[in-house]
């Protein structure tokens, strides 16, 4: 999944309009004996769960310095953020996380612990972040990125970041580093 599709969603939530068993339209009922409204087909019976999307990201960090890429696509271009995405199925969130560095920023990553899982309730997802140690910094922006910069803490673009997880990530990781 590209970052423009784990942002795209991050923006709406994506939820059903039709029943993915019989194309009817879906209607919000709340089922007897749940708390809940939920997406009920009323041709089939079917309920269709909404849940939000797992996505995976790291935190590139060479010699105390975190790579940030800025943005060249909508929404949010021109500011900053991590590499991150959704989570292919077939592999597991570490991979992903991998996986997103090396296509967005052109960076090998060696995972080394969790910085911290965000969620909230609108955009739909919930991110696992990674601190990842780089072995050799040399970065070159991918498709979806004008530029990539090495930041110390101080440096960091903190008015320009691309969402408020973003910012979330990054002060946890500051902050573990000042311990
Ligand atoms: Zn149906």
């Amino acid at each position: 999944m590209t970052e423009e599709g784990f942002h795209g969603s991050y923006a709406s939530a994506r939820l059903p309009q039709y029943c993915s068993a019989c194309g009817h339209p879906l209607q919000l009922v709340r089922p007897h004996g749940e708390e809940r409204e939920r997406h009920w087909c009323a041709a089939c019976g079917r309920i269709h769960y909404v849940n939000p999307t797992p996505v995976a990201a790291v935190l590139p960090v060479h010699e105390g310095r975190v790579l940030l890429l800025r943005r060249a696509i909508a929404p949010r271009a021109g500011t900053w953020v991590f590499p991150g995405g959704f989570i292919e199925w077939g592999e597991t969130a570490e991979q992903a996380a991998m996986r997103e560095a090396r296509e967005e920023v052109g960076i090998d990553v060696t995972l080394a612990g969790v910085i911290g899982v965000y969620s909230r309730p609108g955009p739909g997802v919930i991110i696992a972040v990674w601190q990842g140690a780089v072995a050799v910094p040399s970065a070159r922006p991918g498709p979806e990125a004008s530029e990539v910069v090495w930041f110390s803490p101080e440096d960091i673009p903190w008015d320009d970041l691309a969402f408020d997880t973003t910012e979330q990530a990054l002060r946890d990781w500051v902050a573990r580093r000042d311990r």
